[in-house]
Parts: structure tokens; sequence; C-alpha cells
């Protein structure tokens, strides 16, 4: 049965949900079979190949459920739809809201937030960045929302081993301050006015080729970094809400931890240490902790007063690759995302 408003699942601070995107050309040629189902809306099936003590292989079924589950039919627009979309509202109601894209490098996370940008008509219209944005200014329209004279900006970085750069200006290297009050501030980031989600789009672009100018592959950048795209509302100058819109780096790096190479091994360690943080701040938000570790890393830093705050909501979107050579990335995938949600 497909999913109807009717399964929208409207007062969770946290919602986790898991897409599963089909086998691409290059799984289809190494003749890599699928092993996920997706039985209903909210449970994912994994079969993992297993090998007995006489060598005779098996499947092993694991289950897992999440608040939704989309299989690789589903549609950018229809994620969008159970993940970012009801979080628009919180950020007119003085809130704070986050969305997060974790899997690993190739699940289809920039794919799911950023757009398409794997071919040579890169559009980035489709993605979960650009979606939100429209929904923000029908949303702005409103009349209860109109009176309230609201600006619009954008912001667009990326954390690359725990250093912070501006996507859109030049990847100028930023600090991060705490203030007294304990306030995260990122100096000198650029803050764009926008009025129109056509200029949203423009600084999406814009920010998405200065992320990967440079590269020999764009994706052996992005995995290694966490790109942040942010729409803040604000009210006579002053914050009035904030949506993070966050594709993770590649959460298969824990591997590097072992790598010859030292950059390597660094960039991994910092890796895992923010995908732990990061699960651990989600967590605290669940449970009302007044606790926070958002200092244990740069990411969870900066998103620090998305964690706090009585109104801060959050989904996770899970991604995962169907092959069979992707099985143990992907049970690491939902484990992680499972653990989010168990309080
Ligand atoms: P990641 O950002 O997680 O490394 P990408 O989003 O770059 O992964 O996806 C890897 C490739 O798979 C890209 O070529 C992308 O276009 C394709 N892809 C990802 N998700 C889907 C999907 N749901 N349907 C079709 N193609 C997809
Ligand atoms: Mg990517």
């Amino acid at each position: 049965r497909p999913l109807t408003s009717n399964d929208l699942i409207e007062e969770h601070r946290i919602c986790v949900c898991v897409r599963a995107r089909p086998l691409n050309k290059k799984e289809l040629t190494m003749k890599d079979l699928d092993v996920i189902t997706i039985p209903s809306k909210d449970v994912v099936m994994v079969h993992e190949p297993k090998q007995k003590v006489d060598l005779t292989r098996y499947l092993e079924n694991q289950t897992f459920r999440f608040d939704y589950t989309f299989d690789e039919s589903s549609t950018n627009e229809m994620i969008y739809r159970f993940t970012a979309q009801p979080l628009v509202e919180t950020i007119f109601e003085r809130g704070m809201a986050t969305c997060f894209a974790y899997g690993q490098t190739g699940s289809g996370k920039t794919h799911t937030m950023g757009g398409d940008f794997s071919g040579k008509n890169q559009d980035c219209s489709k993605g979960i960045y650009a979606l939100s944005a429209r929904d923000v200014f029908l949303m702005i329209k409103k009349p209860n929302y109109k009176k309230l004279d609201l600006q619009i900006f954008a912001t667009f970085f990326e954390i690359y081993s725990g250093k912070v750069f501006d996507l859109l200006n030049r990847k100028t290297k930023l600090r991060v301050l705490e203030d007294g009050k304990q306030q995260v501030q990122v100096v000198g980031l650029h803050e764009r006015e926008v009025k129109c989600t056509e200029e949203v789009l423009k600084l999406i672009e814009i920010g998405n080729s200065c992320r990967t100018s440079g590269q020999t592959s764009a994706n052996a950048h992005s995995s290694r970094s966490h790109a942040v795209f942010q729409i803040i509302l604000r009210r006579r100058g002053k914050m009035h809400g904030k949506f993070s819109l966050i594709d993770l780096a590649g959460n298969e790096r824990g591997a590097d931890t072992s790598s010859a190479d030292r950059q390597t091994r660094l960039e991994g360690a910092e890796i895992n240490k923010s995908l732990l943080a990061l699960k651990e701040c989600i967590r605290a938000l669940g449970r009302n902790k007044p606790h926070t570790p958002f200092r244990a890393s740069k990411l969870t830093q900066v998103l620090r007063d998305s964690f706090i705050g009585e109104n801060s909501r959050t989904c996770m979107i899970a991604t995962i690759s169907p092959g069979m050579a992707s099985c143990e990335n992907t049970l690491n995938t939902l484990r992680y995302a499972n653990r989010v949600k168990e309080f």
C-alpha cells in the first residue's frame, strides 16, 4: 500500500526513515544481487549471505523497523513529504529543524538532499534542499506568517576534517567561536538573503560546484566532508527559526582508521567522532536531556542551537545501497539509525 497523508507522523521530535536506491549500472554489471526488501511502509529486511561450518550458504534475514521505509520506486518528492516537509512549519513557529542524510558513499545521500549532480544535466530542483526552500516561500505568504515580516537567508558550508569552509564564499576557512552565553558562531559565514526559489537553486549550484572544484573525483571529496545547507528566518535582524539540511560524510570511513596514509587516517577518525557525537546529540534531544554532548565534534558544535530548545525537531534519512556487496555497510547504517531512536 502506498503511503498517504494519513500515515504522516505529526508529533515526533525525531523521525527516522530509510531509503533504498535501485541497483546501479556498476552493480548490475557485476551481477550484484539486491538483498533488500521493504515489505511494508515501516519495515526493511536485509538478507545477509552467510556460510555454515560445512560451507553451505544461506541467507540470514534481519528485520528493522523505522518511522517510514522507502523502496527504490520512491521519488525525492515523496520522501520529502514524510521527512523534511513537516519540519518547515517548525521554523515559522520559532523552532529549529534539522534533516540529515546518513549512509555509505554511493548510497544516495546527495541525490536525496541536493538533487542530481551526477550527469551533465545537473538538476538540484528535485533535492530536499530545493523542495524545502520552495515550501518556505509558500508558507511565508500565509497571512499568519506574512504579518511577521520575516526575511529569508541561506548559508551553505562544509565541514572537512574538523574545519569549516564557506561554500558561498570561495571555500574560505571559517572560525567557530563560542561566547560566554554558549552561543556558537561561525565567524564571517556568508548569509545570502533570498527572495524566491530560483535564487536558492543558484546558491545550491554555486555551493555544490565550489564543494567539488579542484577535486579529481566529486565523490572522493564529498565522502569525507559534511555539507550543511541552512534556511534561516529573521525578524528585524533577529533569528526566528532555522532549518539545517545536512548531507553527511560517508559512514564507511571507519575503515580508514587503519589506512597507511596519516591524513586519511585522521580524516576517518574525525568522521567517526562526528557521527558518534551526532547520534548522541539526537538521542539527547529525544530524551529531553539537559546535557547535550555537542562539543564532541565540529559538526555537533555548529548545530548546537538545533539540539537544544523546546521547539527542536529532527529527521534522519538513512540511505542504503541494495547490493549484496554493500551488505555490511548497510547493516551498520541500519543499526546506527535504529540507535538514534532507541531510548
Ligand atoms: P552519496 O551522496 O551517498 O555518495 P549519491 O547521491 O552521489 O551518493 O548517489 C550515487 C549514485 O547513485 C549517483 O549517480 C546517483 O544519481 C545515483 N542514485 C542515488 N540514489 C538514487 C535513486 N534513489 N534513484 C536513482 N539513482 C540514484
Ligand atoms: Mg554525496
